[in-house]
Protein backbone atom coordinates (compact mmCIF):
# COMPACT_ATOMS: atom_id res chain seq x y z
CA UNK A 1 0.00 0.00 0.00
CA UNK A 2 3.10 2.28 1.01
CA UNK A 3 4.62 1.65 -2.29
CA UNK A 4 2.09 2.53 -3.93
CA UNK A 5 1.07 6.06 -2.93
CA UNK A 6 4.96 6.12 -3.51
CA UNK A 7 4.27 5.75 -7.10
CA UNK A 8 1.34 8.30 -7.47
CA UNK A 9 3.51 10.96 -5.98
CA UNK A 10 6.38 9.90 -8.33
CA UNK A 11 4.66 9.92 -11.61
CA UNK A 12 2.78 12.98 -10.85
CA UNK A 13 6.18 14.55 -10.31
CA UNK A 14 7.46 13.20 -13.76
CA UNK A 15 4.56 14.48 -14.98
CA UNK A 16 5.01 18.25 -14.34
CA UNK A 17 8.73 17.98 -15.32
CA UNK A 18 7.68 16.35 -19.41
CA UNK A 19 4.65 17.64 -20.07
CA UNK A 20 3.76 21.00 -17.65
CA UNK A 21 4.87 23.90 -19.92
CA UNK A 22 6.16 25.84 -16.80
CA UNK A 23 9.08 23.44 -16.59
CA UNK A 24 9.63 23.38 -20.72
CA UNK A 25 11.96 25.38 -23.12
CA UNK A 26 14.10 26.38 -20.47
CA UNK A 27 16.95 27.35 -23.16
CA UNK A 28 19.21 29.10 -21.60
CA UNK A 29 19.48 32.53 -23.07
CA UNK A 30 23.06 34.13 -23.67
CA UNK A 31 24.06 38.11 -23.05
CA UNK A 32 24.56 39.11 -26.31
CA UNK A 33 27.03 41.91 -25.30
CA UNK A 34 29.02 38.71 -23.10
CA UNK A 35 29.04 36.55 -26.52
CA UNK A 36 29.81 39.00 -29.22
CA UNK A 37 33.10 40.84 -28.24
CA UNK A 38 32.58 43.35 -30.94
CA UNK A 39 29.36 44.37 -30.16
CA UNK A 40 29.79 47.76 -29.13
CA UNK A 41 26.78 49.48 -26.84
CA UNK A 42 26.68 52.77 -28.11
CA UNK A 43 23.60 55.65 -27.16
CA UNK A 44 24.25 57.54 -30.51
CA UNK A 45 22.77 54.50 -32.42
CA UNK A 46 19.05 54.19 -32.23
CA UNK A 47 19.34 51.15 -34.54
CA UNK A 48 20.89 49.21 -31.95
CA UNK A 49 19.14 49.92 -28.87
CA UNK A 50 15.69 49.95 -30.76
CA UNK A 51 16.09 45.62 -29.99
CA UNK A 52 16.06 46.33 -26.34
CA UNK A 53 12.86 48.43 -26.35
CA UNK A 54 9.72 47.51 -27.29
CA UNK A 55 7.00 48.91 -29.55
CA UNK A 56 5.57 51.35 -27.19
CA UNK A 57 9.53 52.79 -26.19
CA UNK A 58 9.59 50.69 -23.17
CA UNK A 59 12.75 49.29 -22.03
CA UNK A 60 12.35 45.28 -22.39
CA UNK A 61 13.22 43.02 -19.37
CA UNK A 62 16.23 41.10 -18.69
CA UNK A 63 14.44 37.66 -19.01
CA UNK A 64 13.33 39.07 -22.38
CA UNK A 65 16.90 40.49 -23.74
CA UNK A 66 18.66 37.47 -21.96
CA UNK A 67 21.45 40.36 -21.23
CA UNK A 68 23.33 39.89 -18.05
CA UNK A 69 22.76 42.24 -14.89
CA UNK A 70 26.01 43.97 -15.47
CA UNK A 71 25.04 44.34 -19.50
CA UNK A 72 21.71 45.00 -18.74
CA UNK A 73 22.42 48.00 -16.24
CA UNK A 74 24.37 49.58 -19.77
CA UNK A 75 21.37 49.21 -22.00
CA UNK A 76 19.19 50.77 -19.19
CA UNK A 77 21.84 54.03 -19.38
CA UNK A 78 22.09 54.23 -23.44
CA UNK A 79 18.39 53.99 -23.69
CA UNK A 80 17.81 56.78 -21.44
CA UNK A 81 20.85 58.46 -22.96
CA UNK A 82 19.30 58.24 -26.34
CA UNK A 83 16.07 59.30 -25.09
CA UNK A 84 17.57 62.14 -23.73
CA UNK A 85 19.09 63.69 -26.26
CA UNK A 86 15.89 62.45 -28.40
CA UNK A 87 17.03 60.06 -30.55
CA UNK A 88 14.61 57.30 -29.37
CA UNK A 89 11.35 58.37 -28.12
CA UNK A 90 9.98 58.42 -24.24
CA UNK A 91 6.64 56.93 -25.36
CA UNK A 92 4.50 55.82 -28.60
CA UNK A 93 0.93 56.83 -29.20
ZN1 LIG B 1 26.66 40.50 -20.39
Amino acid sequence: MADKKQNKRNNNKNYDEDYNPRFRKQRKKVCVLCSDKNFELDYKNPEQLKKFVNDKGKILPRRTTGACSKHQRDITTAVKRARHIAILPYTQN
